[in-house]
Parts: structure tokens; C-alpha cells; sequence
């Protein structure tokens, strides 16, 4: 007996960990190196494709819970994240090719799990688990849409990364917002700066992409110059707000109106990427109008900002809490493809699927986290969402079960849910003598 696992992304090697970890034997399939999708790169697993950030790692907020979470139950890719971590204030950030490289190392040397090089074009019978993410194209898409009776499309976009030498260290400061140490580069604007860089970025040419015209964007991943042109001031109060720096100036010696935020990419600190720049520009145009930021005038940049597509089933028709589909109970999906948002969130469902699936095969009952837990809530999310448009979702405080007599106070609710979640999962640990 062994299970299909379809892609070897976030999702995939999480899942396949944990399958192997309950001693089932895993054929993961994975179609790098031998096909790419447009955002992957390297033939590592793993692979973050846009910021080398995996959030907060703080327990008033979601996504650190989720990790701590995750840590409790001994995920393979947090546990990488943490090896293999990058001074980012209170956030987990990491080296990407170290991050990608401790995981792909696991996985080939577990002995459960056998790599298959190539393009997975049709879903297989038995026990499988299809985790081939966001970018999921071609055959296995039209698999998919068959089975589900559903079409899959979305947009999304990436932000560039420019070498640290090719910055001018002169017109940037490194601070981390509220004195949260030193991680981050920042590019302070004066106002003049700022309103001569918004009309460049709204009249600037973005890459004529015909088939995505009418399709929304993800509000989490927005492309900049969309931001940009919904008003003047959106991104000052957005992600150039100045705020959280108290000593720092402009070059006319006021307060920065603006500040443009660089963060590091690999551990030597040689690459640095331009937060929250996701974009279609053109590349042209990109060097020319990022090129306006303080400090960048001559960056050099190593990977321009691109826009992809992201695919999501419409799971709350098709799935069930464990991420069984729910009409074919050996059949799984995990990943972004199931419209949970995110790295952290992609590993955590490929966790939850690959553990229910070893259950499944070992006719035991499946377990719900509930959603006391970063983790179960993403799972009900996804399964039972029933509001307007589905859409994916990042892990927040919203989608978990309310706290009895709550703190009104916000920063004491958080922790308050966090310290809920953590001992639910403990709790779940011991019941079911989880490893
Ligand atoms: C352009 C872009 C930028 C993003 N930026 C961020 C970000 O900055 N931060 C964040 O938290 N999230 C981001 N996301 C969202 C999401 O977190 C990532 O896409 C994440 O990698 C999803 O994990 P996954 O395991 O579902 O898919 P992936 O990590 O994409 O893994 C899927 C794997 O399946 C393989 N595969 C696909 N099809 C097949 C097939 N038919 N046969 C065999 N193998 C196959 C692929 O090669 C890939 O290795 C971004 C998404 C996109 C598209």
C-alpha cells in the first residue's frame, strides 16, 4: 500500500512527511526539474516563490500561532524555517535556498518516501493526495475542473529583489518599526518624492496580460501600481506608511512622508526585496520607476515582480474538515489549491490532509482540530464556508471559534485565543498519541 502525493511544494513535503512519519510509504511526485511553472525557479523542494518571509512568528498574532502550532506537532517545514531562519524582527523570515535545501534533504533521505521525477497528468487511483499548488496547469487542471465539475482561475502577483551592493546606503536607514532591532532597510521619501513616485507608478506600462482582464485581484497579494491607483495616499497609510520610526529624516531633514521598506532574502544579507512591491509592471519600467525609491537609484535587480495565476477548487462544495474530497474518501487535496492563503497555511493543511490520510488508511477516525486551533480553523474555513464568493484565506482571529468573556483589549484576546489554541493542541496530541 502507498500513497500518491501530487507535487512536492509546501504542502506536498509536509503531507509526505508526516505520511511517512506513520510508516506509510509515499511515492511523491514532482514535475520540477523537468517542467516549471512561471513563478518556480529552482529544482529544490519547497520553494518559496515570492517573499522569503513566513509572517509573524508572535502569539498575538495568527499566523504565529499557527506556527507554534505547527511546531508542537513537529512540522518538517517549520522546523526548516527555523534552522534556517533570517533576522526579521518579530517576523520568521528565511535564507529561501537553505530553507528549500533542509527540506528537499529530508525528504530524499526518508526512506519511506520515494521521489517521481515528472509531470503528473492524471489523477491516480487509491490513496492520493493532489497538492500542486497555486500555479496548477494543464492536464492536472483539467483533471481537476472534470472531477469537480468547476473551473479554477485567479490572480496573483510577486515582488522584485534588488543586491544589497547595488543600493545606496547613504539615503537608507536600517530599522525594524517600533524599535523591533535592526532587520530591515528602509528608504525614507519626502512628500515631493513620494507624489512624483505615485504619478510614475500609476502612468507607468504593466505587462498586457489579455486573459487576466477581467478577473479580480487578491486583495492579500495586490500589485502595487493597483494599490497605488486607488488613491494618492493608499500606499503612504499602506505599506509605506512612516510609522514606528522615531529618529529618522528625509533628505529635506523633516519626518519622512513616506518610507519604502527592504527586506533581506538569504542570510548573507547580499538580496533584499521591496516589501509589499508585488507588480505587473513591465521590467522596463520597474527599473525605472522603483529606481525613484531613496537608494535605489541604481539597484540592481535580481528577479523583477511578476503576476501569476493562483487556482483554488471552490472546497467548501467538495471537501470535508480533513480535506478528503467528499465524494471520494482516498482522494485529498492540500496546498493553496484548497484556498487556505499562504506558506504557512499551505504546510498546515498539507499537515492536517497527510495526517487524516494515514487515519483514513489505518480505519481510524479522523481528527478535527476544531476551530479553537489556528489549524482546524483553516480546515472549517475552507470545508464549510458559506458567505458570499469563496475566496482564500490567511489565517486570522476571525475565522477561530469567539473566546467566552474575551478581553476587550485586543492584544490580550489574541494572546488569549493563542493560549486556547496551544492547549487544545496539546490536548489532540495526547488523545490521539500523535507523533
Ligand atoms: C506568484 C505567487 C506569489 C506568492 N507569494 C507568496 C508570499 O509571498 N507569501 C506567502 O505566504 N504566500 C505566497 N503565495 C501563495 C502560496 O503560499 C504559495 O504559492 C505556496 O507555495 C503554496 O504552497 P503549495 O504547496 O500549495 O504549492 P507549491 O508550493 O506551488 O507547490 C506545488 C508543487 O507542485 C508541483 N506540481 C504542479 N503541478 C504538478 C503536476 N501536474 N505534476 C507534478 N508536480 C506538479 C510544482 O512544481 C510545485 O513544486 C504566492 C503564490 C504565488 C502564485
Amino acid at each position: 500500500m502507498f500513497v500518491n502525493v501530487i507535487g512536492a511544494g509546501l504542502a506536498g513535503c509536509e503531507c509526505a512527511a508526516v505520511l511517512a512519519k506513520y510508516g506509510f510509504d509515499v511515492k511523491l511526485h514532482e514535475m520540477k526539474p523537468v517542467k516549471r511553472t512561471p513563478a518556480h525557479r529552482s529544482d529544490g523542494f519547497a520553494e518559496l516563490v515570492c517573499s522569503n518571509s513566513l509572517r509573524s512568528d508572535k502569539l498575538d498574532n495568527a499566523v504565529g500561532l499557527l506556527k507554534e502550532e505547527l511546531r508542537k506537532l513537529n512540522s518538517l517545514i517549520i522546523r526548516c524555517a527555523d534552522e534556517t531562519r533570517v533576522p526579521a524582527g518579530g517576523a520568521l523570515a528565511v535564507d529561501r535556498e537553505l530553507f528549500s535545501e533542509a527540506v528537499t534533504d529530508y525528504i530524499k533521505n526518508e526512506k519511506h518516501i520515494e521521489i517521481i521525477s515528472g509531470e503528473v497528468t492524471d489523477i491516480p487511483d487509491g490513496p492520493t493526495v493532489i497538492a500542486t499548488g497555486p500555479l496548477t496547469d494543464g492536464s492536472m487542471l483539467a483533471c481537476i475542473e472534470a472531477l469537480l465539475g468547476d473551473s479554477l482561475h485567479f490572480f496573483d502577483a510577486a515582488a522584485p529583489i534588488v543586491t544589497a551592493e547595488s543600493i545606496d546606503m547613504s539615503r537608507v536607514f536600517s530599522a525594524s518599526r517600533y524599535d523591533r532591532g535592526s532587520d530591515y532597510l528602509n528608504c525614507p521619501m519626502t512628500r515631493l518624492e513620494y507624489f512624483n513616485f505615485i504619478r510614475a507608478i500609476t502612468e507607468a506600462e504593466t505587462v498586457p496580460l489579455h486573459e487576466f482582464e477581467d478577473k479580480k485581484v487578491f486583495e492579500g497579494c495586490m500589485p502595487v501600481e493597483v494599490m497605488a491607483k486607488r488613491g494618492d495616499l493608499t500606499l503612504a497609510y499602506g505599506p509605506l506608511k512612516p510609522v514606528g520610526f522615531d529618529n529618522c529624516l528625509a533628505s529635506d531633514g523633516r519626518k519622512p512622508f513616506a518610507v519604502v521598506q527592504l527586506r533581506k532574502e538569504n542570510a548573507e544579507g547580499t538580496l533584499y526585496n521591496i516589501v509589499g512591491f508585488q507588480t505587473n509592471l513591465k521590467f522596463q519600467e520597474q527599473k525605472r520607476v522603483f529606481g525613484m525609491i531613496p537608494g535605489l537609484e541604481n539597484a540592481e535587480f535580481m528577479r523583477y515582480g511578476v503576476m501569476h495565476r493562483n487556482s483554488f477548487i471552490q472546497s467548501p462544495k467538495h471537501l470535508t474538515p480533513y480535506y478528503s474530497l467528499r465524494t471520494r474518501p482516498d482522494l485529498f487535496f492540500a496546498g493553496q489549491l484548497t484556498g487556505v492563503e499562504g506558506y504557512v497555511e499551505s504546510a498546515a493543511s498539507g499537515y492536517a490532509a497527510g495526517l487524516n490520510m494515514a487515519r483514513y488508511l489505518m480505519e481510524l477516525p479522523q481528527i478535527d482540530f476544531t476551530r479553537k486551533t489556528a489549524i482546524g480553523s483553516l480546515a472549517h474555513y475552507v470545508s464549510e464556508y458559506n458567505g458570499g464568493s469563496f475566496q482564500p484565506m490567511n489565517i486570522c482571529y476571525g475565522i477561530m471559534e469567539r473566546l467566552d468573556n474575551a478581553p476587550r483589549e485586543k492584544f490580550r484576546r489574541f494572546i488569549a485565543l493563542s493560549e486556547r489554541a496551544l492547549t487544545c493542541i496539546d490536548e489532540i496530541i495526547k488523545e490521539y498519541n500523535l507523533k
